[in-house]
């Protein structure tokens, strides 16, 4: 027997008790004839302690970090309690002490607080993960992973795998390729998502279907996101939008609970996507917090003439200009909004400026274009931003889309300095009515904005038969008759992320075969890319929809953590490398041989 009880067990009722643990040396302390060693295993720590004036055998062991020991020995009341620990009232007098292990020296501490950067935490990721404050990352993922299934089993759903070797069909994201020994030249891709299989699914009958399943994007990683990563994939038939959006709004909410403890009992409010976007600049906004944007350009013929004619290159000659109110800043510094312009500068922001208006709290108004614009019209501009006294305006003018992107990103900016986005307040919200299709400038075509089984809203169907996708005149293609073509698409929205986005789908073959042809596929290619989903079609398909939510995400924001990569056990950097296994990797030629490839450099 390696133990009876783990190091996170023993509390004072055990007091008299023999025990044997097993475990980690934590820290080893010498105090006089006392030698104390903080034993570690999953389940917490226990000290032990060995006394040589007692048993000076145990101390002819030599000890060190991360030594596997098994230690027997009676549990007493510890002197000095330690509060902070739950086994924190005893301690162990070790009678029988056996090194199980030896270990050599860690490259860094194993404690919540590690100095170790993260390279070298990957590198050594299993003893990253013998962590504290890890641990806990993973034995969370655990518990979102349990309620999700408790709750779609009890809801009748099945959890079927579906294979990982499938066929290359790039659309969206590119596809991870994996060559084929027995059919020389020919290559499996690795699933973008079990989209097409889910819907098979349905047509075979199985209408509730789920699977907490690895998808695969060869993406160029932009912040926080993993070539492989987890969603929890589910689909539904003889369903409509409805009923899609109270079970998975169901399912999110009994994780709170199972998880979190949390009892959320708020509907979860809806936005259109146009909604989302001119009050939020965002699809995914954190409502948590107010801010919203002020479009100036738009409303500031009709409301403030005293502006229409301020001379203000900045303003009059810009594309959009769109402004937030920050409350209670009226106040800030010339450093303060001297580093907010900084901020918007920044590469990533990429704006030229920042001008603001802070409204005092005594009635007048400061600008930092005050040679332009007098009081009045700068009382004008406040109201028309809704402005309150001791509101600090802060507007940025440029192009439409970035600066919207801009304005946006400022806000969640100001939100973060104001402390109005808590990790542990959560606030739900479902963005709907996407828009179908997406311009790709390079190819001047149109792309699916979520994929190509997504319906379009019923009663935009008639548009995208009627109207040729062809897109003759670029520069205006917001005009075209597909640009406004609504989805029946739906993202669920957590504090500010996309937690999760499906559709309900098109189940007809000629809408299916329509859509492919919008998104610019000839017959022979949408035959070639997806002929068995339209065979199946043919078959009987019902009506179905359904839903993936982002498993790494959503543990990241339960955890209280911006980092999906602290929530996988054995993640990949940003450069989509394993630093542990150092893969990807060369392999011989004998391999390269058997799979017939050769090596070429890159063209
Ligand atoms: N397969 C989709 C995705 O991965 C989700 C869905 O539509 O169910 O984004």
């Amino acid at each position: 027997m390696y133990r009876s009880h783990t190091c996170g067990e023993l509390r004072a009722s055990h007091i008299g008790v023999e025990v044997v643990l097993s475990g980690w040396v934590q820290k080893v302390r010498k105090m006089g004839a006392l030698t104390f060693i903080d034993l570690r295993d999953r389940y917490g720590i226990t000290q032990l302690t060995l006394d040589e004036s007692k048993r000076p055998e145990l101390l002819n062991t030599s000890l060190g970090r991360e030594f596997v020991l098994q230690a027997k020995g009676n549990v007493i009341e510890r002197s000095s309690k330690n509060a902070h620990l739950a086994t924190g009232d005893i301690e162990i007098e070790v009678t029988e002490l056996k090194v199980l292990n030896a270990s050599i020296t860690p490259p860094f501490t194993i404690e919540d607080d590690t100095d170790a950067g993260d390279d070298l935490r990957m590198k050594y990721r299993y003893l990253d993960l013998r962590r504290a404050a890890v641990r806990k990352n993973i034995e969370l993922r655990y518990a979102v992973n349990r309620a999700a299934r408790e709750y779609l089993h009890e809801l009748g759903f099945l959890d079927i795998e579906t294979p990982f070797l499938i066929k290359s069909t790039p659309e969206g994201a590119r596809d991870f390729v994996v060559p084929s020994r027995m059919n020389e030249g020919e290559f499996y891709a690795l699933p973008q998502s079990p989209q097409t299989f889910k819907q098979l699914l349905m047509v075979s009958g199985y209408d509730r279907y789920y699977q907490i399943v690895k998808c695969f994007r060869d993406e160029d990683l932009r912040a926080d996101r993993q070539p492989e990563f987890t969603q929890i994939d589910c689909e539904m038939a003889f369903v409509e939008q409805e009923d899609i959006l109270n079970t998975f709004e169901g399912m999110i909410k009994h994780i709170f609970k199972a998880v979190k403890g949390i009892d959320y009992t708020d509907i979860v409010p809806r936005m259109t996507w146009d909604e989302a976007m001119r009050r939020y600049g965002n699809d995914k906004p954190d409502i948590r917090f107010g801010m919203e944007l002020q479009n100036l350009k738009v409303k500031r013929e009709a409301l403030y003439a005293p502006m229409a004619n301020s001379g203000f290159q900045v303003f009059d000659g810009a594309e959009t200009v769109l402004a937030i109110n920050v409350p209670g800043c009226s106040n800030y510094t010339r450093k303060q909004t001297d580093e907010l312009i900084e901020w918007v500068k920044r590469p990533q922001i990429g704006m030229g400026g920042m001008a603001f208006v802070k409204v005092g709290t005594d009635g007048t108004f400061k600008s930092s274009f005050d040679k332009f614009f007098d009081a009045a019209a700068l009382e004008a501009l406040a109201k028309q931003c809704g402005a309150q006294a001791d509101d600090l305006i802060l507007i940025l003018a440029g192009t439409e889309e970035k600066t919207r992107k801009a304005i946006s990103e400022l806000r969640l900016e100001m939100g973060n300095r104001l402390g109005l986005r808590k990790s542990d307040h959560f606030q739900l919200l479902w963005v709907m009515d996407f828009p179908l299709f997406e311009y790709a400038e390079e190819e001047n075509r149109w792309v699916a904005r979520h994929h190509p089984f997504t319906s379009p809203k019923p009663d935009h169907i008639q548009r995208m038969i009627e109207n040729s996708p062809v897109i003759t005149d670029p520069a205006n293609y917001l005009n075209h008759p597909y640009a406004d073509i609504k989805a029946n698409a739906y993202d669920m929205v957590l504090n500010g992320n996309e937690i999760g986005g499906g559709s309900i789908r098109i189940f007809q073959k000629d809408l299916q075969q329509k859509m492919f042809a919008a998104l610019g596929m000839s017959e022979e290619e949408a035959n070639h890319k997806f002929g068995f989903l339209l065979g199946a079609f043919e078959y009987g398909a019902p009506p179905h929809g359904g839903i993936a939510f982002g498993f790494d995400r959503l543990c990241a924001l339960l955890g209280g953590s911006e980092t999906i990569r602290d929530f996988i056990a054995f993640p990949k950097n940003n450069s989509g490398r394993d630093v542990m296994l150092d893969a990807p990797s060369s392999i011989d030629d004998k391999q390269l041989n058997e799979l017939g490839i050769r090596l070429q450099p890159k063209a």
